[in-house]
């Protein structure tokens, strides 16, 4: 008996070294064969060395997440990383992730992802706050198992998103709040095919996991609208406020690197200088806000008939560049003369006015050891071609 006393509770010590060196593989203590004074010992170690490997999965996967977040990683792909490492940590069928908008009133759906086709709440799918159940969520500021969501859509029959979740099959869900500095700004939701899926002992994972998720979500957001305001003012300092298309910096610009890049490429480059005809008299006779009204019409409808990689831009008062990569002056009188004819069938409508007008083109190609300066020069002579011959028409240099 004695001896048996002292075998278990070296299978114990055993046990727990093995913890805690890092040799751990499993349970090895046999606790039915351990005599009654130590079987519960025994039961307990058992458990603390399961419990234990387990917060070191879970721990070793908040970790790999980290690690993805640290990388700057968007909230998409950390949200994918989530649904790809957290399997043996907590049952899932689906995870979503829905945010608030800033005045709290309005969810929604972001990201969805799961393990059977036909997710019917979408990134998109918006639902109003009032009368939600998840109000109650926010202010506990805690997660909330709902083990038969039959029975709860049975209870709350108008809830759109449980009519919605339970249609694609989701029985169970677990939804914790997204909180930064105190302040809710959404939902994480793991949900199960499962009814019954959800234990206590997965809100442990949950509510670290919703941290890191929470902090992901603010730091991605405050980088996109960072984002946001630098790409408006980018498109601000390139963009001719009246046209939308490039101004004369942008467009410069873009020539120089467009003729740099064909030169590196021995590919040919192509430019179109378009001046408006009699474009005075259109100011002159329907006034100045009628001339806007034209300039920004010719330039829309150059802009739609132009290829993805062409760059048009506004050179000057009445005056555009169009740039058309890996085109010769062949193509390049193709497209000018399509302008032209584009230009002639316009018809701006303003006051009750119908606005017609016509555009001279010049168009060249770059010759071998051309500088912008000499390719914008040939244009600019074939468009005063252009004009001393009759306007309405295009010329090619030669
Ligand atoms: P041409 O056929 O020889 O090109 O004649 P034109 O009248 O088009 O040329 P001109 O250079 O004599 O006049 C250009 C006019 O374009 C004068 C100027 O007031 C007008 N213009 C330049 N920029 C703007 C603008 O932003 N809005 C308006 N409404 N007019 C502008
Ligand atoms: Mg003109
Ligand atoms: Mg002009």
């Amino acid at each position: 008996m004695k001896q048996a006393v002292q075998d278990s509770l070296d299978a114990c010590v055993q046990e727990i070294k093995a913890i805690r060196t890092g040799n751990y593989a499993g349970p090895s203590i046999a606790v039915v064969d351990m005599p009654p004074a130590t079987r519960e010992l025994g039961i307990e170690v058992s458990r603390m060395a399961k419990w234990i490997t387990s917060r070191f999965a879970e721990l070793d996967k908040l970790q790999t997440v980290m690690a993805r977040i640290g990388q700057g990683l968007s909230v998409e792909q950390v949200l994918n990383s989530i649904y790809e490492s957290y399997t043996r940590l907590i049952p899932y069928d689906r995870i979503g992730c829905a945010l608030l908008d800033d005045a709290g009133l309005m969810l929604r759906s972001c990201w969805a992802r799961a393990n059977y086709p036909g997710i019917k709440i979408h990134s998109g799918f918006s639902a109003t706050m009032a009368n939600s159940s998840l109000v109650q969520i926010i202010e506990t500021n805690e997660p909330r198992i709902l083990n038969d969501l039959e029975q709860y859509l049975f209870e709350n029959p108008r809830s759109v998103a449980t009519q919605l979740i339970v249609a694609e099959g989701i029985r169970s869900s677990l939804t914790c709040p997204l909180v930064v500095n105190g302040k809710a700004i959404g939902f994480l939701f793991f949900s199960s095919c499962q009814k019954d899926a959800y234990s206590n002992q997965h809100q442990n994972i949950y509510i670290q996991t919703a941290g890191l998720v929470s902090l992901v979500v603010e730091k991605s957001l405050l980088y996109q609208k960072l984002q946001d305001s630098n790409q408006k003012l980018q498109k601000k300092s390139d963009h001719d406020s009246l046209t939308g298309v490039m101004n004369h910096g942008a467009i410069t610009t873009w020539m120089g690197a467009s003729l740099y890049r064909a030169r590196q490429e021995h590919r040919s480059l192509a430019i179109i200088m378009a001046d408006l005809d009699h474009f005075k008299a259109i100011n002159d006779t329907y006034g100045h806000q009628a001339g806007d009204a034209v300039l920004h019409a010719a330039a829309q409808a150059i802009q739609k008939i132009l290829r993805g990689n062409d760059q048009l831009g506004r050179y000057g008062g009445e005056e555009f560049l169009i740039v058309l990569e890996d085109a010769d002056a062949e193509d390049a009188a193709i497209v000018a003369e399509r302008i032209r004819q584009t230009i002639a069938l316009l018809e701006v409508k303003h006051n009750k006015q119908c606005l017609r007008l016509t555009v001279s083109l010049g168009a060249a190609a770059t010759q071998s050891g051309d500088t912008a300066k000499a390719l914008h020069a040939r244009a600019d002579e074939a468009l005063y071609r252009a004009k001393s011959n009759g306007r309405n028409r295009v010329e090619v240099a030669t």
